[in-house]
């Protein structure tokens, strides 16, 4: 696994994404920490990894603001959320899957973590565990549809198929995730975008 890590670190690199690797969450969490200053804004996308990290609450404590629609109280605020996460400083968040040829692949059912990734926030930072990592494109997407989404289905309760077959049948249901799709080839030219990789497993 080092190896296949170091492999999608430089691509990644050559794809003009700055990527570290880390061996634990807590390390990718100092990171952050060391990162974002005091009184930044702080997006954060609908994201396991980044909950799991417990990142937020210090970043808060820092003083930040943040913008987490995890922690909306009605159906308003997460929308206001949403938004603000596309005007904030720095950006949190993970990708779906990694490839070793240096692409971030992505799958969204609203498209605001997607959105903010590419253009909005100055400073974006993707943390991704080793679980994330893929050979290639093909292997992303079968990823992200047969193993994350039916993860997600079941978490969310979408009443999408994935959820209860635990494979992906390119649904019509209303609660699809899979709207949008957004591959990082090469680093979006007015964006700050950093990749910590991370030796464990994290998220979906
Ligand atoms: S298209 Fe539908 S069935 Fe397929 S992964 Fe997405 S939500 Fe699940």
């Amino acid at each position: 696994m080092k190896e296949r890590l170091v492999t999608a670190q430089k691509a990644l690199e050559n794809h003009g994404i700055r990527t570290r690797i880390v061996a634990t969450a807590a390390e990718a969490k100092q990171l952050i920490l060391e990162e974002i200053q005091p009184g930044q804004k702080v997006g954060v996308g609908g994201s396991r990894t980044i909950d799991s990290l417990g990142v937020v609450p210090e970043l808060e404590a820092k003083g930040c603001k943040i913008y987490w629609h995890w922690l909306a109280e009605t159906p308003d605020q997460v929308m206001e959320l949403r938004r603000g996460q596309l005007t904030s400083d720095v950006f949190l968040a993970s990708s779906n899957a990694v490839t070793e040829d240096g692409r971030l692949v992505n799958i969204d059912g609203v498209g605001n973590r997607v959105a903010a990734m590419v253009f909005g926030p100055p400073k974006v930072i993707l943390v991704c565990g080793q679980n994330k990592l893929v050979p290639d494109l093909e292997a992303a997407l079968d990823r992200i549809h047969n193993v994350a989404a039916p993860e997600n289905a079941r978490r969310l309760n979408t009443g999408t198929p994935c959820g209860v077959t635990g494979r992906c049948n390119d649904c019509d249901s209303p609660g699809r995730m899979c709207a949008v799709t957004v591959i990082i080839e090469r680093c979006p030219s007015k964006t700050d975008l950093e990749v910590i990789l991370v030796k464990e497993n994290l998220g979906y």
